[in-house]
């Protein structure tokens, strides 16, 4: 896992506990600098999902199947698209993940 600034160093953020959070290597590189990114929905550029401070369950949900996140708002959806949540790499893995009974997080 990367310690990822939630809002880019470069932005004028720093590394205190409530800018940093854990992020995979994929995610991390996906979001790179971005801090809003648009909802596909309505075309309005949206903050992105800030894990320190917002709801997963507000603004995600799990597909049927448990292999896709789906963004509930304007906020979800733009991060969804933003960070790749659902690219090539990571649903097979999820898919596995449902079969040893490891996936969807029962939270
Ligand atoms: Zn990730």
């Amino acid at each position: 896992m990367h310690l990822e600034h939630i809002i880019p160093e470069a932005a004028g953020d720093g590394s205190t506990e409530e800018n940093l959070w854990l992020a995979c290597p994929l995610c991390n590189g996906y979001k790179g600098v971005q801090t809003h990114a648009v909802d596909p929905l309505t075309g309005v550029r949206m903050p992105l999902f800030n894990p320190r401070i917002q709801d997963w369950h507000e603004h995600f949900s799990w597909s049927a199947d448990g292999t896709e996140i789906i963004g509930k708002t304007p906020v979800g959806r733009a991060t969804v698209l933003a960070l790749h949540l659902n690219n090539p790499y990571v649903v097979p893995s999820r898919k596995i993940w449902v079969v040893a009974g490891w996936h969807p997080p029962k939270d």
